[in-house]
């Protein structure tokens, strides 16, 4: 379809940061008119993109707003709320792309990840569905990760347990992660450079450390250096978090399978990773599938998904944080059958959760949209 104007929103933010990086390098903006929006910097510079120096435009100006065929906003769900329906009740007929969560679950919205529903996308495309939202950063992940089982229909039920990172959270998050390190580091540096000193003396200053009551936790509430969190998002009624239901509803949703939903259930736990994300699955098969086969479905799902061998080497080369951040790459490792019985698998996966998990999705919509006829 013909996109002459993009408008941009929350493009300074983590997300739209990343996201603008990624269409810059793979040239999705050439040939577009773009408007940069901003809700507290109107006036400011916008990026230059080759077109000449702008100024940034204001978020909630709906005449301006309205002159784009496409907006797409990474600047939360607030500001989705507060805007589209106003844009919408005005008659403005463009595409909305969101990486907010507000609309992922209306009618409405296609939740797009389009290596594993493109066929979604596809007939909402045609359905004139207008709004475009990328999924869950955690559930993209898991989704991308197990293609190849769930394109089989093989998976009865599973649950995910996941090991979130700190930029889950936001950039000051991050921050505040590395500036609790910084306080551990350097308030035990004494005792960490005498090789003599012994082991528990540093743990009882590192204990101290973490109780003080300047230690930085604006952010995240408690420690999350040298600790975790087993608690992401609000409470649900289930007793589960909101972060932990959003792997059974949005998950099902993206493979547009609400009615006939596979139960997943998770426990989502924040863990001092910068930005990757990794995920324990234990998978009930539909019925006794063997591991080499399992293995090649995996493998073979999309074009970033890879299966790691399930040896100490390969694991620790290749299915860190450390190993897959900045990277768009979905490996998988640790499978293999569990000893509850030959239909039950085991799995680890890592995935950067800024790129696949959130940036990459709304950019390749974009471009989807771009080249619709
Ligand atoms: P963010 O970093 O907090 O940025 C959101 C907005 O905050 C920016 O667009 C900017 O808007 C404003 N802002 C204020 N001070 C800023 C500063 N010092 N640096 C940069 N921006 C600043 O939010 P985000 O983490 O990118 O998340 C955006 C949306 O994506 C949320 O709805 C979130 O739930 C969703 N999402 C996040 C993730 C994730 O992993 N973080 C993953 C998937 C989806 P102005 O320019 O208008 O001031």
């Amino acid at each position: 379809m013909q996109i002459e104007r993009v408008g941009i929103v929350g493009w300074r933010g983590m997300v739209g940061s990343v996201l603008l990086e990624r269409m810059l390098a793979e040239g999705d903006l050439a040939g577009v008119g773009t408007t940069f929006y901003s809700t507290s910097q109107v006036g400011q510079s916008a990026p230059d993109l080759g077109a000449g120096p702008s100024t940034l435009e204001d978020a909630y100006d709906f005449a301006s707003l309205s002159k784009q065929d496409v907006i797409l906003t990474c600047q939360g769900g607030d500001y989705t709320k507060q805007v589209l329906p106003r844009l919408r009740e005005q008659g403005w007929a463009g595409h909305w792309i969101d990486a907010a969560s507000a609309k992922r679950m209306d009618e409405d919205a296609v939740i797009v990840l389009d290596p594993v529903n493109r066929e979604v996308i596809d007939r909402g495309i045609e359905a004139g569905i207008r709004n475009f939202i990328g999924g869950n950063c955690t559930v993209s992940l898991m989704l991308l990760s197990l293609g190849g089982l769930f394109e089989a229909d093989l998976i009865e039920w599973m649950t995910c347990m996941t090991y979130q990172a700190a930029s889950g959270g936001g950039a000051r998050h991050m921050r505040e992660l590395v500036a609790q390190m910084a306080m551990l580091g350097q308030q035990s540096g004494s005792l960490l450079a005498d090789p003599e000193s012994g082991i528990l003396p540093l743990d009882a200053r590192i204990s101290e450390l973490l109780a003080h009551e300047d230690f930085p936790t604006d952010q995240f509430g408690v420690p999350l250096a040298a600790s975790l969190i087993p608690w992401i998002d609000s409470a649900m009624e289930a007793g589960d978090t909101r972060e932990e239901w959003k792997a059974f509803a949005e998950g099902n949703k993206i493979l547009g399978r609400q009615d006939d939903p596979i139960p997943i259930d998770s426990v989502c736990v924040r863990i001092g990773a910068m930005r990757c994300h990794s995920q324990a699955f234990t998978i009930k098969l539909r019925h006794d599938v063997p591991i080499d086969e399992i293995e090649t479905r995996l493998d073979e799902a999309n074009d970033w998904v890879r299966l790691v061998r399930n040896d100490k080497a390969s694991t620790l080369a290749e299915l860190t944080p450390a190993a897959v951040t900045g990277t768009l790459d979905i490996p998988i490792g640790r499978v293999r059958k569990l000893r509850l019985g030959p239909e039950y698998l085991g799995a680890f996966t890592v995935g950067d959760q800024l790129l696949w998990g959130a940036a990459e999705p709304l950019r390749r919509i974009f471009r989807i949209l771009r080249d619709h006829d």
